[in-house]
């Protein structure tokens, strides 16, 4: 799980992030826009068996397979987790994390508390998790109205499904209320940067001391 990466003069190891927030709240706009800014960030990409939406590409923003599908690869053990949200099944594939990980690329997970804490369940010193609040709820309907990709009834369960969510705040890292984009976007990136640079994730920096060290 090291690599030195670019940039870097220290071995550093790979770092999960862990995005999750009620729908709506802003997880996919946060992401793209780390991804732009962070082109090293690798995007783990689920597989999922809801219906695409109009603006998704299959291989892209999910891998869109049938329930027997998923079933399969969750019984074959190739998701690192799993869970059912508002009806569908959702899953990490396992074997694109490892080999990001083991390359020393951090990796980014946009997933739900259950998800969620099977990840930190499986490897909690390399998670830094993050929950996302929206302003208020009002605001929380409006985005899921404006983002106009879900039907009304979609719509009304993944409010319903909000209070289950917002719950779970006090299991995360930090947490960060996602009013104003830009100002939001900001605190994360400062949120990644300081998270690389944890004494224990730079794993290169006993040989590195000791260089210096040696010099003196
Ligand atoms: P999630 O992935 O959490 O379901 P999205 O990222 O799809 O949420 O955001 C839902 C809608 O809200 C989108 O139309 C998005 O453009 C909008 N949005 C996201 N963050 C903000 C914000 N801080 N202020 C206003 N609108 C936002
Ligand atoms: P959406 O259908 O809006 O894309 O996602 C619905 C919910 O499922 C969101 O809370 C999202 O974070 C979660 N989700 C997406 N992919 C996964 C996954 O692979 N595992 C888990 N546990 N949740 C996921």
């Amino acid at each position: 799980m090291t690599a030195l990466l670019e940039n870097d003069i220290i071995g550093r190891r790979g770092l999960m992030l862990v995005l999750s927030s009620p729908s709506g709240a802003g997880k996919t706009t946060l992401t793209r826009l780390l991804r732009d800014e962070e082109p090293s960030l690798t995007l783990s990409i689920s597989v999922t068996t809801r219906q695409r939406r109009p603006s998704e590409v299959d291989g892209v923003h999910y891998r869109f397979i049938s329930v027997a599908e998923f079933l399969e690869m969750r019984d074959r053990g190739d998701l690192l987790e799993w869970a059912e949200v508002h009806g569908n099944y959702y899953g990490s594939p396992r074997k694109p994390i490892e080999a990001s990980l083991t390359s020393g690329h951090d990796i980014l997970f946009d997933i739900d508390y259950q998800g969620a804490q099977q990840v930190r369940g499986n490897a909690p010193g390399d998670v830094v998790s993050v929950f996302i609040l929206p302003p208020s709820i009002p605001e929380l309907r409006q985005r899921l109205l404006r983002r106009a990709e879900d039907t009304q009834e979609v719509i009304a369960r993944r409010l319903q499904a909000a209070k289950i969510e917002i719950e779970r705040w006090r299991d995360y890292d930090y947490v960060l209320v996602n009013d104003d984009l830009g100002r939001t976007f900001a605190r994360l990136r400062a949120i990644l940067s300081a998270e690389r640079l944890r004494r224990d994730r730079q794993v290169g920096l006993p040989d590195f001391v000791d260089g210096l060290m040696g010099d003196l």
